[in-house]
């Protein structure tokens, strides 16, 4: 029999990848060989991100996900423990772990290929474990929709709170959004599963939140990156909140760090007003440095940064 699993704060229930970043100086064109400046390894996938960002701001946290049988899968599960996330509910799938081929130019513009890899063959049984070990979890995109429909239906059934995070957007099914405790999304994601205009338009985040907390979610959150973020519950309390002002250097993991803190806050009954002030100096940190995961902070720098504020 196998032992049961030890208790946490959060479940992180999504995907694990490894970014291999390529700067050249310009895009090669179709049959054609350049030569690269540099590469790099970065453990990456919105969920395991988010799962590092949650433990390093001091949430006991599990990741739930799978990595392949390839070289990468050793360092992929490396860099969850080394951040103290609990790596025990990680399967291991015949095959490449989940892939991420990024190409930047001189510009800054990227280029990327998503090879699925293990997380396209993490199963509901495989995350079986999720509901038993915390009472908070999260959810991304990166993963069979049919893991998260079953995350979502135990959730409910075991009072979890579910965080959502539907990156990369797809349309959530009608039955789904009732089980959902706080959706977490960008403008994009909101424009495009709200079905309203964001952007532009200062009320776009309070009408986008609205639409969405009409379908049945307690709480919405739309980040607008250097704009800040916008809550709001079905209670009626809504929450404007501002970016702190930083040297932004690579936005990449912003907003996985973001969530992540704001989950290990909720963990803690902080106001929705401090929620959102960890979680927002906490992704703030994060665009100060380069890399995924490498640039997530922990709890003392986010206390710091906080108090130096
Ligand atoms: P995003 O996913 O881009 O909406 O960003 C998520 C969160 O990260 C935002 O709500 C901000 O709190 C923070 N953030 C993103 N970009 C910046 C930036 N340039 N400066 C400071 N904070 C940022």
């Amino acid at each position: 029999m196998t032992q049961p699993r030890q208790q946490v704060a959060i479940s992180v229930v999504g995907s694990i990848n490894m970014d291999i970043v390529n700067e050249v100086r310009e895009h090669p064109r179709p049959g054609e060989t350049i030569h690269g400046l540099s590469t790099s390894y970065y453990p990456g996938g919105k969920g395991a991100n988010q799962a590092v960002a949650a433990a390093r701001a001091g949430a006991g946290t599990a990741m739930v996900g799978a990595v392949g049988d390839d070289v990468f899968s050793g360092e992929l599960i490396a860099s969850l423990d080394r951040s103290g996330v609990d790596t025990a509910s990680v399967a291991r799938k015949a095959g490449t772990s989940g892939l991420a081929f990024i190409t930047v130019d001189g510009s800054g513009e990227n280029s990327i290929i998503l090879s699925e890899g293990a997380n396209g063959q993490l199963t509901p049984d495989d995350a079986r474990e999720f509901s038993s070990r915390a009472r908070i979890a999260l959810l991304q995109n990166e993963i069979p929709w049919e893991v998260n429909a079953y995350v979502l239906r135990e959730a409910q059934k075991g009072a979890v709170k579910v965080i959502y995070n539907p990156a990369p957007a797809r349309p959530i099914p009608t039955e789904a959004y009732p089980c959902i405790h706080t959706l977490i999304l960008n403008e994009t994601e909101a424009e495009e599963i709200a079905e309203t205009k964001v952007g532009d338009d200062p009320n776009g985040a309070e009408a986008a939140a609205d639409v969405l907390l009409g379908r049945g979610i307690q709480a919405v959150i739309v980040t607008l990156g250097s704009g800040g973020c916008y809550y709001k519950d079905a209670s009626g309390i809504a929450e404007r909140r501002e970016a702190y002002r930083v040297k932004a250097v690579d936005t990449t993991a912003a907003g996985d760090t973001f969530i992540g803190a704001y989950a290990c806050a909720l963990t803690e009954g902080l106001s929705v007003r401090e929620r959102l002030s960890f979680a927002s100096a906490a992704a703030a940190l994060a665009v100060t440095a380069h890399g995924a995961q490498v640039s997530i902070p922990d709890r003392v720098a986010i206390e710091a940064f906080m108090n130096a504020r």
